[in-house]
């Protein structure tokens, strides 16, 4: 039966839920919540920490690919649609005129090939940048095994481009898809998108995104995979979604090879704890110093459910500690647990007027006292 706009547009803003692009968060936590109307509009959390609004979409849900993680893929039957470019432009200016959104976060599953599917979203932005004059924030993903030309369009009009690397490895990814080539149509869109946005808009910014635990890798091969990306692309960020079975079973979750990953009752609270914990280490080493070989991880490459890494690190390290509070190098703060990026700064001002004569000074700094107390010292 065909489908109405309406009908559509529920179908396709609910599938594109399943990327993150935005969000460190729990699930009752903005990122994986729906907006005001329970619908179509995702909250998200723009480079820079601007809050807004976006209309959240996919231009098709008809896919011709495989990812075994994905509710989309092609082995699967479930109802199929598509958006014209120009009816999904115009939605997005009736809700932009009507003040309920101020961004576009548009994806597709692939149909025809990367470069058709390129095509139908580089008209949609185009119409929306051209005949509209929308100068907003649109994140465009780019699919993967597309050609130059269309990373070069769309380079030329998002303001982030993202195409997912899924995961950490060539042989991890073939665990999840027989059509996805990790270099030639992952890395090769990567380096493209780098190459092509320093010449033409320097300003559009390049994420990418991991499933987690789809595929039987380790926390650790995923940060040392995002390492490199940063390093070799200039990612402005790397997400992390937990794998969530698209039919949970009430047996549990089980990966390709039959290996149970999460039990039925816990496997969606430890899937979010295990992104959580790859959010921290990869805070750890963006913002609070710390190198790719000092994360901590277990015997079999993961880090800790039960303990963040910042805290893992301290309790490894106690030659470290405790840190002279008055003495303390912003680098050696941030060590501290419960001593965050704008702690260790109000502890640096603060000391300006003179030294901390009680460790609980500390706390109108916003300081979390409880964590902080058995690692510092004062003089
Ligand atoms: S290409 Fe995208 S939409 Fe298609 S099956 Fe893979 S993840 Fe899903």
């Amino acid at each position: 039966m065909a489908m109405d706009l309406q009908q559509r547009l529920d179908l396709l803003t609910t599938a594109s839920r399943f990327d993150l692009a935005c969000a460190c968060k729990y699930p009752d936590e903005p990122g994986r919540q729906r907006g005001p109307d329970g619908r179509w509009i995702y909250p998200a959390v723009l480079p820079g920490g601007r809050k807004v609004m976006l209309l959240k979409v996919l231009q098709t849900n008809a896919c011709a690919n495989d990812c075994t993680y994905c509710p989309f893929n092609s082995n699967r039957h479930i109802p199929r649609c598509s958006l014209r470019p120009e009816e999904l432009a115009k939605t997005f200016m009736d809700l932009l005129k009507a003040d309920r959104v101020s961004g576009l976060f548009l994806s597709s599953g692939v149909q025809g090939g990367p470069d058709r599917t390129m095509d139908r979203m580089l008209q949609t932005v185009e119409i929306l940048r051209r005949r509209f004059g929308f100068k907003g924030y649109i994140h465009l993903k780019v699919i993967p095994g597309a050609s130059r030309a269309a990373i070069e369009q769309a380079v030329r009009m998002a303001t982030r481009v993202s195409v997912n690397i899924e995961a950490p490895t060539e042989q991890h990814l073939a665990r999840l898809s027989s059509r996805k080539r990790f270099y030639q149509d992952i890395i090769a869109a990567m380096q493209a998108i780098s190459d092509l946005r320093g010449s033409l808009n320097p300003r559009c910014q390049q994420t990418t995104q991991f499933v987690v635990g789809a595929a039987g890798e380790t926390d650790k091969q995923i940060v040392t995979a995002t390492a490199r990306l940063y390093e070799r692309f200039r990612m402005e960020r790397v997400y992390f979604s937990a794998y969530q079975a698209p039919d949970p079973s009430p047996k549990g979750i089980h990966d390709l090879f039959g290996q149970e990953i999460y039990q039925a009752d816990t496997q969606i609270a430890k899937g979010v704890i295990r992104e959580h914990r790859l959010y921290q280490a990869d805070f750890l080493i963006r913002r609070y110093g710390f190198s790719r070989d000092e994360i901590p991880f277990d015997q079999d490459g993961n880090l800790s459910l039960e303990q963040d890494p910042k805290t893992l690190w301290a309790n490894l390290h106690p030659e470290f500690f405790p840190v002279p509070i008055n003495k303390a190098q912003r680098w050696q703060l941030l060590r501290v647990p419960g001593i965050g990026l704008k702690g260790a700064d109000r502890i640096i001002a603060a000391r300006c007027q003179g030294p901390f004569r009680t460790i609980e000074d500390l706390a109108r700094l916003g300081i979390r006292l409880k964590a902080a107390r058995p690692y510092i010292r004062l003089d």
